[in-house]
């Protein structure tokens, strides 16, 4: 999308739009994620999963490792794929990093404000250029905001400067696209610049959080990669950095796991692991962070073949994310644009992003997981820079053929993930004493049931007790006995436990317990005996 479409798509309704303010807020308060040492102020781009995050993060992480790696899909010829796991070091020879093109290339084009001190990434930046010569002053500033910025904040600064613009009659660009742009002395429309138009003065741009023009630098480029030094001495040869990406350990693995794992091309290899880059611009909560999880397979099949089995990947990726319980409208696949496309995935079909409609890039799509055609370019690299060969040799076909196999790699953000369900799980509710719950898939909530004894007395306790000693050993349960029992089902609904699961006072003559459902809050009788059976029925549908 545009930025123009996505000013205009701002005006619609924005009824659905939860507030990140408010999902931090819980995130914090109901023990998901805290801002990494806090204590001392935080460290930007760096955020601990507390115990309820945590239990999330591990439901989605296993839940991928097992659709994945344990029961992975059944192919296009109905036969179960192949695909093997790996956990590859997060430190590795340099010499991988200069083979994978991140030493030389991984970087993104920065500008700095030369007040502020602030360093931004240049694609992040938009500009407000105004489309009509009635607007268009030579003299007047170009404002500059991050991209994202709410209108509110926009229309302030355009007061604080008094220029007389109306942001209805102006273009959104994206700041690298400046130069694209322009206007001529007969007409004075701004243009898409056809020959003899002139370029729009960067002089007159004015940064955020300035009121003077002219104070961002000229884009340069800043490598992403966490450096490190390994053993005692630090100098040139010491230097490794931190993987800023899990698919590189598949590659250097790739000769080791065909050698030794029989396995036949197609076969695909999967890995989950932190990753680390020094993102400029860290922001968006967990969206965009320096240290994040990746889950991320890489597919060698036959290049005839590529095509194939990359449509097969991207929709089956898209369906896993609606099975996990992300609703099929918040998500989008997106072709990439040639001009965006990596430096190996010009050659191939292509590259297609999962996208996912975060409450801050609303009404707009961020990207979750991209399903890229990676053609044969990192064992190609890997081959020259390491002298060995990686081709493949293919005894299954007459006559027999050796050949470089082309790689389709789904890329998922764990971190990301778990960000997109938590939005998504996200819902009001004004009539709930918590005026929100969280409604996950029960079988990637966090906490599965919660067992609650009425009051702490009259043998409930004893009950309730028992049940949870047989529970616990089945899923993630939870005993709890503290507070009135409405403070407890709004506790529950807040980190979005599917079952509460209250032993009353009726308990001991019907040794029956109530079962209350976090969606609907209606509350269903239960023989004691048949709840765990109940419960177990419900994760698996
Ligand atoms: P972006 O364009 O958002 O920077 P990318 O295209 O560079 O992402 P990939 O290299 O394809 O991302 O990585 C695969 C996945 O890893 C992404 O789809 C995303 O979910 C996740 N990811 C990448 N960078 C970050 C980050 N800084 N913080 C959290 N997750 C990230």
């Amino acid at each position: 999308m545009s930025n123009v479409q996505a000013v205009e798509q701002e005006k619609m309704n924005t009824t659905d739009k939860i507030s990140m303010d408010d999902l931090v807020a819980l995130c914090k308060r109901r023990g998901f994620i805290f801002p990494a040492s806090e204590i001392y102020g935080g460290i930007n781009g760096f955020w601990d999963f507390g115990p309820l995050g945590i239990l999330l993060k591990n439901n989605l992480r296993d839940r991928w490792w097992n659709d994945m790696v344990i029961t992975p899909p059944i192919g296009p010829n109905g036969e179960p794929l192949k695909i093997v796991g790996l956990d590859s070091s997060i430190i590795q020879n340099p010499k991988v990093w200069e083979a994978s093109g991140h030493v030389g290339g991984f970087s993104d084009p920065m500008v700095d404000c030369r007040e502020t001190k602030k360093r931004y990434r240049a694609d992040h930046l938009i500009v407000y250029l105004p489309n009509e010569l009635e607007q268009e002053n030579q003299d007047q500033s170009i404002l500059v905001f991050v991209e994202g910025t709410p209108k509110q904040e926009i229309e302030k600064k355009i007061k604080k400067l008094k220029l007389s613009l109306s942001l209805s009659q102006c273009e959104c660009i994206p700041l690298t696209d400046l130069d694209k742009y322009g206007y001529t002395e007969d007409y004075g429309l701004w243009l898409l610049r056809p020959n003899g138009t002139k370029k729009v003065d960067r002089s007159r741009l004015v940064a955020p959080d300035v009121k003077k023009p002219d104070t961002l630098t000229e884009a340069r480029q800043f490598n992403l990669m966490f450096e490190s030094s390994a053993g005692a001495v630090k100098d040139a040869a010491s230097k490794v950095y931190l993987r800023p990406e899990t698919a590189q350990g598949c590659f250097t693995n790739y000769k080791n796991i065909v050698d030794n794992m029989r396995v036949r091309v197609p076969f695909g290899i999967a890995q989950i692991g932190k990753a680390f880059r020094n993102e400029v611009t860290p922001r968006n909560f967990i969206y965009r962070s320096r240290e994040f999880e990746q889950m991320e397979m890489e597919w060698f099949c036959h290049p005839d073949e590529a095509r194939l089995w990359f449509d097969f990947w991207k929709d089956e990726r898209k369906k896993w994310w609606e099975a996990v319980g992300v609703s099929t409208e918040n998500l989008q696949l997106r072709q990439h644009d040639q001009d965006e496309l990596s430096h190996y995935a010009k050659a191939g079909v292509g590259t297609v992003d999962i996208e996912y409609r975060f409450p801050f890039t609303w009404p707009g799509f961020g990207e979750l997981e991209g399903v890229a055609h990676r053609c044969d370019f990192d064992l190609i690299q890997h081959e020259k820079h390491s002298g060995k060969k990686m081709e493949y040799f293919d005894d299954s076909v007459q006559p027999p053929r050796r050949f470089l196999p082309h790689v389709i790699e789904p890329a998922a953000g764990l971190t990301r993930g778990v960000l997109a369900l938590l939005a998504e799980a996200y819902t009001a509710d004004p009539s709930r004493p918590s005026k929100m719950y969280l409604k996950f898939n029960p079988s990637i909530a966090p906490v599965k049931a919660a067992v609650l004894p009425l009051v702490n007395k009259n043998g409930l306790p004893e009950i309730a007790q028992k049940l949870y000693y047989s529970m616990r050993t089945k899923f993630m349960t939870e005993y709890d006995a503290k507070s009135n029992i409405g403070k407890r089902y709004a506790r529950h609904d807040e980190i979005g436990t599917p079952f509460c699961i209250t032993v009353d006072n009726d308990t001991p003559k019907d040794q029956a317990v109530t079962i209350r459902f976090r969606d609907t809050m209606a509350q269903e009788r239960v023989a004691l005996d048949k709840v765990e059976g109940f419960v177990q029925k419900a994760l698996k549908e």
